[in-house]
């Protein structure tokens, strides 16, 4: 089972020291853990990763940050594909390609994540998947350090999470069209954890919000 933390645009060094603190003491068992934290708290640690990275070791790319800046941490886990970064900060098919090629031959392990909006959930199961296979688009779905993470747009942030029925027939169509480890995401928390992580096809979960708090997200540990 993965379980994997999103900070997204939370939390400051400090208190990226201080969550890692206590993380640190817990045994994980067979879970495999990743934190994300933002860029500006980023710590050498096996289960740290990035949110983002330009495809690139340096240059002149005002703002991004690129592999130079990341090996200074020794970390190797990068999150391609959020719908966050789709959506609001516009990232084509195309730029995202460029980004899982770029790490993929750095060897990272990447968590790449897809996801619908609502007005494609309400068409039905065989549109999701046609809108699915187009954020596929260009990956290199043998790749053996990916990981999916199917994230519906409409269940992240808004505390209702896709149902049980949702979530299994739509893994059971991503795996059919990648074999890799998949992950759901969407308003995933202490309570529904046990549910989600029971369905089939589920093979842990990427958690944005209910991450924040150390005690939750070691719950979430415990119960995977
Ligand atoms: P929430 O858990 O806040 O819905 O966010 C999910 C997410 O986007 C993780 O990447």
């Amino acid at each position: 089972m993965i379980v994997a933390a999103n900070f997204k645009m939370n939390k400051t060094r400090k208190e990226v020291e201080e969550y890692t603190k206590v993380l640190d003491v817990v045994n994980f068992g067979n879970v495999n853990v990743s934190v994300f934290p933002p860029c500006s708290a980023l710590i050498s640690k096996d289960y740290i990763g990035v949110q983002n990275a330009y495809p690139a070791k340096n240059g002149a790319y005002t703002g991004e940050i690129g592999l130079e800046q990341i090996k200074e941490f020794s970390i190797n886990k990068i999150l391609i594909g959020h719908s966050e970064r789709r959506h609001i900060l516009k990232e084509s098919q195309k730029f995202i390609v460029e980004k899982f090629e770029f790490y993929k031959n750095e060897g990272f392990e990447i968590y790449y994540c897809i996801g619908e909006p609502l007005e494609v959930r309400k068409k039905g199961i065989d549109e999701v998947i046609q809108y699915l296979k187009a954020q596929l688009v260009g990956i290199d779905l043998n790749y053996e350090r990916l990981i999916i993470a199917y994230e519906p747009v409409w269940a992240i942030g808004t505390g209702v999470s896709a149902s049980n029925e949702e979530i299994k027939e739509t893994h059971k169509e991503i795996k059919k069209l990648a074999n890799r480890p998949l992950l759901y995401g969407g308003s995933v928390k202490p309570e529904n954890v046990k549910d989600i992580l029971s369905i089939e096809n589920v093979d842990g979960v990427l958690v944005g919000s209910a991450s924040l708090d150390v005690s939750n997200f070691i719950k979430m540990i415990e119960i995977a």
